[in-house]
C-alpha cells in the first residue's frame, strides 16, 4: 500500500479553537509563518492513551514562540486539554501529537506586528522513528556539514521551524549515503546533537553529553539523565570534542520521536551498544508508561 500524504489522513485536526476534518486543516499561500519561519511546533508521544510529558511540551511550545516574539492565545492547560481532545476524538492510544502556532497572513513583510497567531494539533500513528531493524543494532550516523549555529544568530533554544532548515539538508544527505541520521557539531566545531534528537557517549560507566546551550535542551534528554541517575550511573554535560569520540564505547541518541536509540557508527567512529543503553532504553519504555496503569498491567 502507498503511503498516505499527510495531508490525507483520516481523523480530525484541532485548528484555532475547533475539531475539523483531517482534510479541511489548511492554510493559504500567503501565510507569515511558511514565508518568513514564524513558526513553532512540539513533537509528542502519547503512549496508552497517556501523552508523556504533556504540560513540559505545552510549556515549552508557549516559550518558543514567544522567543520568536508572539503569544500563542492559549493557556498551558488549554493546550493541554486540546491535545488530549484530539487524541481521544482520533481514537488513537499510541501516537504522536503535533502542535503547531504560526503567524497568519494579515502583514506579508518581515514585520509582521499584527498577525494573527494560529494554532494546530494532529496526532498520527507513528511506530518508530527510525527502522527496526536497524534500531535493533544501533543506527548509522553521519556527520553533517552544518553545524548548530551561535546563540547570537539564531533562536537556538526554541522549537522553531526555521531551525530545522539546516537539518532536513543534512538528513537528505546522510540519507543518501545511507546512513540514518546525521550528527551536528555545534558553532565551535564541538559535538552537539543529531537532526531530530540529542546525543549521548558513554566511557567507563560513566555518561557523557554535550551541554545544551545551542540546542534544544530536550525533554527525553533531561528525562533519560534522570534516569540513569536514578540507577547511581553518573552523568557528565560538558564539551565534548570530535576527536574524544574514538575513546566512548556506547553512543545513544534521545527524542520524543527517537525514544532512547542506540547508535553504532557516526562516520568513521565506532561504538558496540551495551548494557547502559540497553538499560536506559528498557528504563525509558517504563517511564513513559501511563501513570496508574503501569502497576496493573
Ligand atoms: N534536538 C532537536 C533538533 C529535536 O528536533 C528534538 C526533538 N524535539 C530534540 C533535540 C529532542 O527533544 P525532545 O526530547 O524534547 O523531543
Amino acid at each position: 500500500m502507498a503511503e498516505q500524504s499527510y495531508d490525507r489522513l483520516d481523523g480530525v485536526i484541532w485548528y484555532d479553537g475547533k475539531l475539523v476534518p483531517w482534510c479541511d486543516a489548511t492554510m493559504h499561500v500567503l501565510t507569515h509563518g511558511l514565508h518568513y519561519a514564524s513558526c513553532v511546533f512540539e513533537g509528542e508521544r502519547a503512549y496508552g492513551g497517556d501523552i508523556f510529558k504533556c504540560t513540559a511540551h505545552s510549556e515549552r511550545l508557549k516559550r518558543s514562540a514567544q522567543v520568536l516574539d508572539f503569544e500563542i492565545p492559549y493557556t498551558v492547560a488549554e493546550i493541554d486539554a486540546a491535545k488530549r481532545l484530539v487524541l481521544e476524538k482520533n481514537g488513537q492510544q499510541d501516537a504522536y501529537v503535533r502542535p503547531v502556532a504560526w503567524r497568519g497572513s494579515e502583514m506579508m513583510g518581515v514585520s509582521a506586528q499584527n498577525n494573527t497567531i494560529h494554532l494546530a494539533i494532529a496526532t498520527w500513528q507513528w511506530p518508530s522513528y527510525f527502522d527496526p531493524a536497524q534500531r535493533a543494532k544501533g543506527i548509522r550516523l553521519d556527520l553533517a556539514d552544518y553545524r548548530r549555529p551561535d546563540p547570537a544568530t539564531a533562536p537556538v533554544l526554541a522549537k522553531a521551524a526555521g531551525l530545522y532548515m539546516i537539518c532536513t539538508i543534512s538528513k537528505h544527505k546522510a540519507e543518501r549515503k545511507g546512513y540514518a541520521d546525521a550528527m551536528m557539531l555545534d558553532w565551535q566545531g564541538r559535538v552537539a546533537e543529531c537532526t531530530g534528537a540529542n546525543i549521548f557517549f558513554i566511557r567507563d560507566g560513566k555518561i557523557h553529553t554535550p551541554i545544551a546551550d545551542c540546542f534544544l535542551d530536550g525533554i527525553t534528554r533531561r528525562t533519560a539523565m534522570e534516569l540513569a541517575r536514578k540507577r547511581g550511573i553518573e552523568v557528565i554535560e560538558r564539551r565534548i570534542l570530535p576527536d574524544e569520540l574514538t575513546q566512548f564505547s556506547e553512543c545513544f541518541i534521545t527524542g520524543s520521536a527517537a525514544e532512547v536509540t542506540a547508535v553504532s557508527e557516526i562516520a568513521h567512529w565506532r561504538f558496540t551498544p551495551g548494557n547502559i543503553t540497553q538499560q536506559l532504553a528498557s528504563d525509558y519504555t517504563a517511564e513513559v508508561q501511563p501513570k496508574g496503569k503501569a502497576a496493573a498491567a
